[in-house]
């Protein structure tokens, strides 16, 4: 069993799972419900994979991937339930939203080295208060030790489904079957990678997010977390 927390110094919440299982959703009903800092660490590959592309670096390039990584200056802000992610001073928070991006995430999250970069800038940013974590590895690499872990999962064509409306609200025009195999792609490659795959952590709770609205899988995290000590920030 993990670590029952005392206060809500340090309490995180991990939450871990596929493209499109709502975690990030989820997470930020979580974060405001309690008060909490949310970072979506997603977000940090996908800028590394935005501003590689705009430097010219390959998605294939570690080391210089790495030297991109290690001098970013990350600011995450969740106000009123907006999240935005400021890196180097520019807000980077809708450029790195589109699909071409989520793919060069996946690329350069591949890389080893990259990832060690990122590693240390999300556990000081964990440490500081009460937080809620998104991404792949969490609950397994990043926080093993976190007193709650998650891990959301919904069926493909679900998870296909919402990407879709997310992209029609967006104007980007795709197929759902489009959508579904670019999903599945993202996913056997964050899955099958060597380093920090996207895997359950033995303790973690498994929520399926099929049939659920986000309030209700919030509602569930939200009560796992109190009844594990954590207190609202
Ligand atoms: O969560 P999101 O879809 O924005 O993440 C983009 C990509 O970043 C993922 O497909 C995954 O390859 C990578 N990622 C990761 N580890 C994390 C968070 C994201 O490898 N903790």
């Amino acid at each position: 069993m993990p670590e029952i927390a005392k206060s809500n110094e340090g309490f995180a919440i991990a939450i871990d799972g596929p493209a499109s299982s709502g975690k990030g959703t989820v997470a930020r009903l979580v974060a405001k419900e309690l008060n909490y800092a949310y970072i979506d660490t997603g977000s940090m590959y996908r800028s590394v994979a935005l501003l590689a592309r705009r430097k010219g670096i390959p998605w294939e390039d570690e080391e210089t991937l790495a030297e991109l990584a290690e001098g970013l200056d990350f600011r995450f802000s969740f106000r009123d339930g907006a999240f935005k992610v400021v890196v180097n001073g520019e807000d980077m928070s809708q450029s790195i939203r589109t699909e071409v991006v989520g793919q060069g995430a996946s690329a350069v999250a591949v890389k080893p080295m990259v990832r060690t970069a990122l590693l240390g800038v999300q556990r000081d940013l964990a440490r500081r208060e009460g937080v809620v974590l998104d991404g792949r590895d969490i609950g397994t690499v990043v926080l093993p030790d976190a007193p709650l872990k998650v891990f959301m999962d919904a069926e493909l064509a679900v998870r296909a489904q919402r990407r879709h409306t997310e992209l029609i609200g967006r104007g980007i025009e795709k197929t759902v079957s489009e959508v579904q195999q670019e999903l599945a792609a993202r996913d056997h490659q964050d899955s099958s990678r060597a380093t920090a795959p996207l895997k359950q952590a033995a303790d973690a709770v498994y929520l399926d997010t099929t049939a659920q609205t986000p309030e209700t899988v919030a509602k569930q995290i939200v009560a796992l977390a109190r009844e594990r000590g954590a207190v609202d920030g």
